[in-house]
């Protein structure tokens, strides 16, 4: 690769701010991201409507691309076998970056509850299926529930709308009383209150239900119907499709192999986006879910730090400042009620890579036994999913990240030794 000052992970709104910021500023920036286009989760390409663009997104992408950042995509980021250098795979083959200055920008993803039924083909994570609508999977037609918890889910909701899908419901855990506050503070953030309204715009008489939570969903070789509960009374509504996830948790995998110092489960940093480590910032949701404006702001703060811009600007502060108050109110606005934490049947799968049920995890005393007696969080997902799952459910903290933090195909491997056994490289 060509020499590059500052290396950063993650394309999402985070990493397109801090490469841009840092590349304007004289540094020679290359990014990397494992998805095959720039835009992280909320500005996923989409291969099915590729003429209807969020304006937001294109402005940023293109101040990225006449940034002279360089885009590296289809990499992801599986070790850091050394200080200064980090290892990826990438189609099948490994590649290896040095860096000066390192900017983590790896985003968050879902949180699953586990419920009877979660595991049935047709539920699917809320911002999964748009995701995968977004790639082409039609829901024309559908009939979807909506369920869980956050502001995601009228995001989720209104955009499968747009392609045609029958929402039946969005069930929502908070309770009204417990998100007016929240709602009350939009008020502030006129760009915020817009986009909710364009939600329920989009939504028209779909109906709403705050503090209501799917307690099981049900099928046979595929999902018919989920059956939700307000606490006081349950019922079952029909659907071909569950959209379910309650919240975000923060991608701090890497962070961590890279010994920065988390604290309460996100990544620590100053008032540069520097963590613990030094010439390692972090921007974005590893440093708190607080939303893509957020998100934008830290990774610009970053980019400049990065690229020795000091004093950093006021507005700039001032902005983040009230982007995490926003975060801060949102994480409030949208805790879990304890009901969700205990939907899980004796039988019920929590780890679904490795089929580990709730009753052979409830006598486990923490994260290690669990993985030492039952394999819990030892299959391909290595984790994510049954990790933030058991740490909801039983309190359980991860204790290590180990490499490679994904999968990594057998092919990379041969790869390696087939180019190490070349007469070139003896
Ligand atoms: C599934 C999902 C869907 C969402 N949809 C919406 C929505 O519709 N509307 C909305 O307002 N908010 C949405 N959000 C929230 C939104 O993503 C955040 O608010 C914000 O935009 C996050 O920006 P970011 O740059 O911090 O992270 P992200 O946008 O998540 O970007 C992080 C990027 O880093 C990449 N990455 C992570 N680890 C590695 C690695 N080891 N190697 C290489 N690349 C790596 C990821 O693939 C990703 O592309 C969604 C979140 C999720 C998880």
């Amino acid at each position: 690769m060509k020499p590059t000052d500052v290396l950063v992970i993650g394309a999402g709104p985070a990493g397109l701010a801090a490469a841009t910021a840092a590349s304007r500023n004289g540094c020679r920036v290359a990014v990397l991201d494992d998805n095959p286009a720039a835009g992280g989760q909320i500005w996923r390409a989409d291969i099915t409507r590729p003429h209807h663009e969020d304006p937001t997104r294109g402005a940023a992408i293109a101040a990225f691309h006449t940034s002279g950042a360089a885009l590296l995509p289809g990499r992801r980021i599986v070790d850091a076998p050394s200080p200064s250098t980090l290892l990826a795979e990438a189609g099948g083959h490994f590649e290896t970056y040095r860096w000066d200055r390192l900017i983590l920008a790896t985003g968050a993803r879902e949180r699953f509850l586990p419920f009877p039924g979660w595991t049935l083909p047709g539920v699917f994570g809320a911002g999964g299926l748009q995701a995968l609508v977004k790639g082409g999977y039609p829901v024309a037609g559908k009939r979807i529930v909506v369920a869980g918890t956050g502001p995601l889910l009228l995001a989720v909701a209104a955009h499968l709308r747009q392609y045609g899908a029958s929402i039946v419901t969005i069930v929502e855990q908070a309770s009204t009383l417990q998100m007016l506050p929240f709602a009350a503070s939009l008020l502030r953030s006129p760009g915020k209150l817009l986009q909710g309204a364009g939600y329920r715009k989009t939504l028209g008489m779909t109906p709403y239900q705050t503090g209501c939570w799917p307690i099981s969903a049900q099928g046979d070789e595929t999902l018919r119907s989920v059956t939700l509960t307000n606490g006081r009374r349950t019922w079952t509504v029909e659907c071909d499709l569950l959209a379910c996830g309650f919240h975000l948790v923060p991608n701090t995998e890497l962070a961590q192999l890279l010994g920065c110092t988390l604290q309460s489960s996100f990544v620590q940093v100053n008032s540069q986006q520097h963590t613990s480590v030094a010439n390692i910032y972090c921007a974005g949701e590893p440093t708190g879910i607080a939303g893509v404006d957020a998100a934008q702001v830290q990774g610009e703060i970053a980019g400049l730090a990065a690229a020795d811009c000091n004093p950093l600007p006021a507005r700039l502060l001032a902005r983040r400042a009230r982007e995490a108050a926003f975060g801060r109110r949102l994480t409030h606005a949208f805790r879990l009620r304890p009901e969700v934490l205990k939907l899980a049947s004796q039988e019920t799968i929590v780890c679904r890579c490795e089929d580990v049920t709730f009753s052979q995890l409830k006598t486990r005393s923490n994260w290690t036994d669990a993985k030492l007696h039952t394999r819990c969080g030892m299959g391909p997902c290595q984790g994510r999913i049954c990790g933030s799952a058991t740490e909801a459910l039983f309190g359980w903290q991860p204790t290590s990240v180990r490499a490679p933090l994904f999968p990594i195909p057998v092919a990379a491997f041969c790869d390696e030794i087939s180019s190490l056994n070349a007469p070139s490289a003896r």
